[in-house]
């Protein structure tokens, strides 16, 4: 048995942080990481992925050049595997980085293996047995994988194995059509290949408002994209080296033809083989554990922090957990997830940049509300780029004058959302907003305009 003041079980985006604080202030910590160090978002999600993004855009852009006046000779390729290779060496610092910092790290042990609860207070790896008054868990989660008629038929392919294609699918298929599903499909059409997005709802990501989901559509479709929504009965078969999904849509053809299956259909966390039982902390149905203001479970002494707590499904917002659980406790800071203010982006491009309520999620609280909105074809910055798809709007609540809602679809919306956002934790007036100067040309200064163009939602 092995004595720590605390173990950290994961090392995603709150737990080697954590384990710098508490090792810092000359604690005894065990870090314990069953795969990659650094998580889903060094290894298989945001790094990667915003790297295939940016190899994608190269590509949009060179078909573009002669609408900028510049020549390129002879059709445009991607060379996949120089794609994947950049791909590797940018997430593989990142990866190699988590691992060195943890591994050097003064009054850290690292142990390699999987963790398993045995009681409140114990954890085992392996043939060994930890043992510390206080655990934080960091287990993150993985692609959802639901039963679908034929997916035992047929092979497929979620954003982790999706790190080690360096071909190009001829006809990729994705299955969801939302963050993480949308992502791929505009990269991997940018990059040669037909793509088709199946989803099974009437409009893509529907948790955004309906001309957010009409916008991301118009822009992909524009690129080539195939969208086949409202498929209710998605059904898979293999014919020959194909990958046929059958779908029950409103429009088009009853089935699509595919070369790869890419399944995005959401989230699961990594709580099922933990042994929670063991210690009696407790989950809800979908497995996300349940935590209070102060990310502290059930259990005295063990606290969730991440995508496992299901408060958040963010690389910021697992930091933010980080950021909490150690003011909490080394600082006599008393910080809570419930300060945190929604903001996202979806890397689309352009970018949607997202920060508090939707609309629709005014409208559903029903305050008295005044709303903006103006098409990036309005936007100087976008026009001289070439880059004029898209709009922006924003939401001010009618009484108090505070923002309670923004959306940027288009270029830089993943930047220029936060000078809303930092108003928003600033509670201050938009008016605060509206009177002050942005810088000329860029998308932010269109922001004080559209502040000064409110109507009633
Ligand atoms: C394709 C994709 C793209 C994304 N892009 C973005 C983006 O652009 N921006 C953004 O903010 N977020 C993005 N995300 C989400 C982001 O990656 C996660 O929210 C983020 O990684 C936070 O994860 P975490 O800290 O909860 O844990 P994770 O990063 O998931 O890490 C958990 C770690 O725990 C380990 N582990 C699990 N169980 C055990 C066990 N029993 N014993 C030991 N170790 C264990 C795992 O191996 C893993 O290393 C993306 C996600 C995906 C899938």
């Amino acid at each position: 048995m092995q004595s720590y003041d605390a173990i950290i079980i994961g090392t995603g985006q709150a737990g080697p942080s954590l384990a710098g604080r508490l090792a810092g202030a000359g604690q005894k910590v065990a870090v314990v990481e069953r795969k990659l160090f650094g998580g889903t978002c060094v290894n298989t999600g945001c790094t990667p992925t915003k790297t295939l993004v940016a190899s994608a855009h190269a590509a949009h852009l060179a078909r573009r050049a002669a609408d900028f006046g510049v020549k390129l000779e002879g059709a445009v390729s991607v060379d996949m595997r120089r794609v994947k290779a950049r791909k590797d060496t940018i997430a593989g610092r990142s990866n190699a980085g988590v691992e060195k910092w943890l591994k050097t790290m003064a009054n850290c042990t690292v142990y390699e293996g999987e963790a398993h609860f045995t009681s409140e207070k114990e954890v085992d790896v392996g043939s060994e047995r930890l043992r510390a008054q206080r655990i934080f868990i960091n287990v993150g989660g993985r692609a959802s994988v639901p039963e679908m008629p034929g997916l035992d038929q047929v092979s497929y392919l979620t954003n982790s194995s999706m790190m080690e294609v360096d071909f190009l699918p001829p006809h990729l298929l994705v299955v969801g059509g939302s963050y993480v599903g949308l992502e791929f499909a505009q990269m991997y059409r940018r990059f040669g290949s037909e793509v088709t997005v199946i989803e099974m709802a009437p409009r893509l990501i529907s948790r955004e408002d309906e001309d957010v989901s009409a916008g991301i559509a118009e822009i992909l479709a524009h690129e080539g994209i195939n969208l086949r929504l409202g498929a209710e009965c998605i059904r898979l078969a293999k014919r020959g080296e194909a990958v046929v999904a059958g779908v029950e849509c409103t429009d088009g053809a009853p089935e699509v033809v595919g070369s790869h299956l890419l399944l995005a259909i959401g989230r699961r966390p990594n709580t099922d083989d933990l042994g929670l039982e063991a210690a009696g902390v407790k989950t809800d149905q979908r497995g996300f554990i349940l935590v209070d203001d102060e990310l502290r479970t059930n259990v005295p002494g063990i606290w969730a922090l991440g995508d496992c707590n299901g408060k958040g499904a963010f690389t910021h917002t697992s930091y933010n957990d980080f950021e909490i659980v150690a003011a909490n406790l080394l600082d006599g800071d008393s910080r809570k997830v419930s300060d945190r203010i929604p903001a996202y982006a979806l890397y689309t491009d352009p970018p949607l940049g997202r920060a508090g309520l939707t609309e629709s999620e005014i409208r559903k609280i029903g305050r008295p509300a005044l709303g903006a909105r103006r098409a990036m074809a309005n936007v100087s910055r976008a026009v001289e780029k070439g880059e004029t798809e898209g709009f922006m709007k924003i939401a001010v609540d009618a009484e108090s004058k505070r923002i309670l809602g923004a959306a940027i679809l288009g270029t830089g919306g993943d930047e220029a959302i936060h000078c809303v956002l930092d108003v928003m934790y600033a509670k201050a007036p938009y008016t605060v907003m509206q009177r002050a100067v942005h810088i000329h040309p860029t998308v932010s200064e269109l922001i004080p305009t559209l502040l000064g163009e409110l109507k009633p939602l």
